[in-house]
């Protein structure tokens, strides 16, 4: 049986491949194919309908019902037995399709005669095209073989639809990835961004599905499969002894290379006239079908997993590396489902925005993004499958959106938008050197945030007077293995040089929590925010710390130097780490090396218990910078990185403002200086009211200091600073509507 099939749909399979060589329209394709396939599997129905919008299926060709219902009867998605097809991606296979639970009756195709029904999506990689339905008057079930043939020719479909096969008249016939497309994805970054398309890994295009040579088609995949196999030892050989969770996607990847069962249906896709990559293809769509159902997360993994792996032997198949030719164009914005931190870092400051599939906030793709500054749209469903390198595309980071193809009037609204930030950002510029001085002569330092060689020329551009926070885990999350001391030296003598007379704070490694190095090995904690993280690292392996801190000292050459330990919750810990800054200083000294003119030891205030140290700590630490990202999420015991409970709390709640505002009384009373770098200081309103609760030093990422100085010059602090003081008396939650209000009066809301 298994052997007339394969014959049979591979004759039928070469009969299509004549049809489409044809020179006709899509429309008389589609009818050609609906007749050929009828006739060959002895059915009395065989109908085509294809997708005219995300929701709606329209018949679009069909051998044995009414021709006058062609382009007229439509299903929205999970509407009758084809809407079930479509919506659950799943064939449904009927003896008695009438009684079926879902079964619509549609008068207009006069398909009530038909007892038996075999639907089967039409779909490549996810992406839903349409469904492909056989249905005879005598009630029986389609074999397994009868099935497998239809998903062949399904894929086949699939493939020529993407090819632009079909075009015609009609939304249904339209080509595709060319409507225009409204995504809502998460924010990551924010800032909006015009530019095109830019694929991070092109997709694959097969233009040659059917094969008449199955042998030849057999050899090639044994051969690819060789190429492949060999590439996953070389990665895993590469990989000895790293890390656990690299080296357990790759023992997955070899797991599937040497899979016989992959290998076996393959062959069989083969057997019944698909090319090696359509066979390919084949089981890849299959897999990520049922990946997009499995709500195990281990098993979504491995989907994953063997998804990557039949793109790598795609490009091997079709020659399609990664390196296409195709030239990357002026404004790319990068469109990947993930990418990690290093890829990232690759494209650098080349690409205007990012939009990922996939992604989350506090991944260190993300991290990355943020400290370049490039808006990021995350979670941004379908886009690698819809878009296509070159299409125009507009990125909105402060919403979320992405337009793809966008139409002349959302062209027109987003480019008005650019513009009123760019002529913000002119607005800013002429005020880069003045100082961020009140109406009422306070003066506000403002410093930025940095992490990356990359940001330094951001010093001179934003008129920052200073880098406040300089992350140095930046440059151990995007090394696959830990960096050298003389390497770190190095980066952080250009640092250094390139900031000139201005200081530069840097934070020694911040790791743990959601910042993971890839070769150190994971701990597995039930709450990581509250775990073994920062300078609880540091001073239980002190390794890393001394290395770091002697290649600060050694990058000084001299010069003065400012260095401050994350995430102090207790005094000892602030005397532990600066016992190993003496230490690492007399070393230097023995050595012979040059000491800092000037050392500075401070300590991060990210953790409520710090504000309420004994007093000699505040009289002891060089200064203190407060974490406000980290404490606001203690203070609050709300994840920083979980929507729902971090927007619930305001930054300007009275209880957090009060709290601020009593760790700036006390550090004022030994005359200990304090900042404050959260991300809140980059936000003008917030900055204002920091500003107001005593805080005269604030860092933000670079682009918040124009926005922020320029409010801060338009206002009082003394008056605002009163209206704090009622709103908080008056028994407000929040002091934000009162300043608000104020700020509206005075015309000073942030323009
Ligand atoms: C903070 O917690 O506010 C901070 C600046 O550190 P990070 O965001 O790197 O944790
Ligand atoms: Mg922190």
């Amino acid at each position: 049986m298994a052997e007339r099939s394969d014959s049979e749909s591979r004759k039928l399979l070469g009969r299509l491949r004549e049809a489409m060589a044809e020179e006709n329209a899509g429309q008389e394709r589609l009818d050609k194919i609906t007749t050929l396939i009828a006739s060959s599997m002895g059915t009395e129905v065989c109908s085509i309908y294809l997708f005219r919008d995300a929701e709606t299926l329209e018949l679009c060709a069909t051998q044995g019902l009414n021709p006058d219902s062609v382009h007229k009867t439509r299903l929205r998605m999970g509407e009758g037995l084809v809407g079930r097809v479509a919506r659950r991606n799943r064939i449904i296979n009927s003896a008695d399709a009438p009684q079926e639970s879902g079964f619509r009756y549609m008068p207009e195709t006069g398909e009530e005669s038909f007892s038996s029904f075999c639907g089967v999506p039409i779909q490549r990689l996810g992406e839903k095209l349409g469904v492909l339905v056989v249905q005879s008057k005598e009630a029986r079930d389609y074999s397994s073989d009868e099935i497998y043939a239809l998903e062949v020719v399904a894929m086949v479909l699939a493939e020529m639809t993407e090819l632009g096969a079909f075009v015609g008249e009609g939304a249904a016939l339209s080509p595709l990835h060319q409507q225009q497309v409204l995504m809502k994805g998460g924010t990551a970054q924010e800032g909006a961004a015009e530019g095109r398309v830019w694929l991070h890994e092109p997709r694959v295009v097969v233009a040659n599905p059917i094969a008449d040579d199955p042998e030849a088609e057999q050899g090639r995949l044994d051969t690819a499969i060789e190429e492949l196999r060999v590439g996953v030892d070389e990665m895993l050989a590469g990989a000895a002894g790293g890390d656990k969770d690299q080296l357990q996607v790759l023992e997955a990847y070899r797991m599937f290379a040497n899979s016989k069962g992959w290998l076996r249906r393959m062959k069989q896709d083969i057997d019944q006239g698909l090319s090696a990559e359509a066979a390919v293809e084949k089981e890849q769509s299959t897999a990520r079908a049922r990946m997009s159902q499995a709500s195990d997360a281990y098993l979504r993994d491995r989907l994953h997993d063997l998804d990557d792996l039949s793109n790598r032997l795609l490009r091997i198949l079709t020659g399609q590396g990664k390196n296409t030719g195709a030239e990357m164009p002026e404004d790319p914005i990068l469109v990947a489902r993930n990418i990690g931190p290093a890829e990232l870092l690759e494209y650098g400051r080349k690409l205007k925005g990012i939009v990922l599939e996939e992604g989350s906030v506090g991944s260190h793709a993300a991290i990355v993004a943020r400290a370049l500054a490039i808006p990021l749209v995350i979670h941004a469903e379908r886009i690698t499958t819809e878009a296509l390198n070159g299409d125009q595309i507009m990125v909105d980071g402060d919403q979320g959106l992405v337009h793809l193809r966008p139409d002349e009037s959302v062209v027109t609204a987003f480019r008005d938008k650019i513009a009123m930030q760019a002529n913000a950002q002119e607005r800013y510029a002429s005020i880069r050197d003045k100082a961020a001085t009140t109406l009422d002569g306070t003066t506000i330092s403002l410093q930025m945030n940095a992490g990356l060689m990359a940001d330094l020329p951001s010093l001179e551009g934003s008129g920052a007077e200073g880098v406040g926070l300089f992350r140095t885990e930046l440059q151990f999350l995007i090394r696959n293995q830990m960096p050298r001391r003389t390497e770190l030296a190095k980066l952080y003598s250009h640092v250094m040089d390139s900031a000139g007379d201005k200081q530069v704070v840097f934070r020694t490694l911040d790791i743990g929590s959601d910042k993971v190095l890839p070769y150190m090995a994971p701990q597995d904690e039930p709450n990581p925010a509250l775990g073994w993280r920062a300078i609880r690292v540091g001073l239980d392996k002190p390794g890393v710390l001394r290395m770091q801190l002697q290649a600060l000292l050694r990058a000084a050459k001299g010069r003065p130097l400012k260095v401050m330990f994350p995430f102090i919750a207790q005094f000892d810990e602030y005397t532990a780490a600066k016992a190993e800054m003496d230490k690492a200083v007399d070393r230097e000294r023995i050595l012979g090396h040059a000491i800092p003119s000037e050392l500075t030891v401070g300590a991060m205030l990210e953790t409520p218990s710090l504000a309420f140290a004994p007093q000699k700590f505040f009289e002891e630490v060089g200064f203190i910078s407060i974490g406000g990202n980290d404490l606001k999420q203690f203070f609050f015991a709300a994840d920083r990185e979980n929507e729902r409970v971090r927007k619930r709390y305001d930054t300007l709640n009275v209880s957090f403002l009060t709290f601020i505002e009593g760790i700036a009384n006390r550090c004022r009373s030994t005359n200990t200086p304090v900042s404050f770098c959260g991300e809140d200081a980059g936000r003008p309103i917030e900055a204002l009211c920091l500003a107001a609760m005593g805080l005269q030093i604030l860092s933000m990422r670079p682009a918040s200091i124009g926005p922020v100085k320029s409010l801060l010059m338009r206002t009082n602090l003394s008056e605002l600073r009163a209206v704090i003081e009622d709103a908080r008396e008056s028994g407000e939650q929040t002091v934000r509507p009162a300043v608000l209000e104020y700020l509206r009066k005075q015309s000073q809301a942030p323009r």
